[in-house]
């Protein structure tokens, strides 16, 4: 069997053990990997894929999301107003909306292209300064403008916590804070982090090197 799957089904069932009733579901991130390396996974039937840019995730996925019209695609990087449209042309799920100008542009893009998207609002958890994503102080307004005045849906939130050992202080912290906002799904949990994310019941883990293998 190829590696690719044979990886991909160890960490499906180090879920299941954490979580046997969970429903985690595995975003496959294939960003900088070229189709060729990601279609076994497909052809194995996997539907969850993560990108980081719009323009490499377009050349790669227009023709096979064609095809396939029950891939999911999620865009997890960040995301640029000038780009928002061509996203809400390709993908399914946004993982990283964090300011009003965008949710602006995409609510835009969705009635004039006929989409509904999924979002989750990034939270800056750790508030650094070079990181993306909106303050703790500021999530509560700003994901009522996003859902009651924008119309987009926002399923829940998204967290890349600080590199500092703590994941599991923050994981806790978006757990809560989805519990608050009345919200279903969480996107937490990396490759080096998911068995921790799973246990503070995320939704969505985003796994790219332990799948497809080190990123050049
Ligand atoms: C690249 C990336 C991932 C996947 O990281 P791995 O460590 O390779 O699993 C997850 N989330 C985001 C936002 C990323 O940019």
């Amino acid at each position: 069997m190829n590696n690719i799957i044979e990886r991909f089904n160890k960490i499906k069932s180090n879920i299941e053990k954490l979580k046997p009733v969970s429903n985690t579901k595995i975003i496959a991130v294939s960003k900088t990997f070229p189709l060729d390396h990601i279609k076994p996974l497909i052809n194995y039937g996997h539907l969850h894929y993560g990108e980081n840019k719009v323009q490499e995730a377009l050349v790669k996925w227009k023709d096979i999301k064609y095809e396939k019209k029950n891939l999911q695609l999620h865009m997890i990087g960040k995301l640029q107003s000038n780009k928002a449209k061509s996203a809400v042309q390709l993908f399914d799920f946004i993982h990283s909306l964090d300011n009003p100008k965008l949710a602006d542009i995409l609510s835009n893009s969705e009635k004039n292209l006929g989409r509904n998207l999924k979002y989750f609002i990034q939270v800056n958890v750790g508030n650094e300064l070079q990181k993306s994503g909106i303050s703790i102080g500021e999530l509560e307004s700003f994901y009522n403008y996003c859902s009651k005045e924008k119309n987009l849906n926002v399923i829940g939130l998204m967290v890349i916590p600080p590199n500092d050992n703590n994941s599991k202080k923050y994981f806790k912290t978006l757990k809560d804070l989805n519990l608050t906002l009345g919200l279903q799904d969480l996107s937490m949990g990396m490759s080096a982090d998911y068995h921790d994310a799973v246990l503070f019941n995320s939704t969505y883990v985003r796994i790219g090197s332990s799948i497809f293998g080190k990123r050049n």
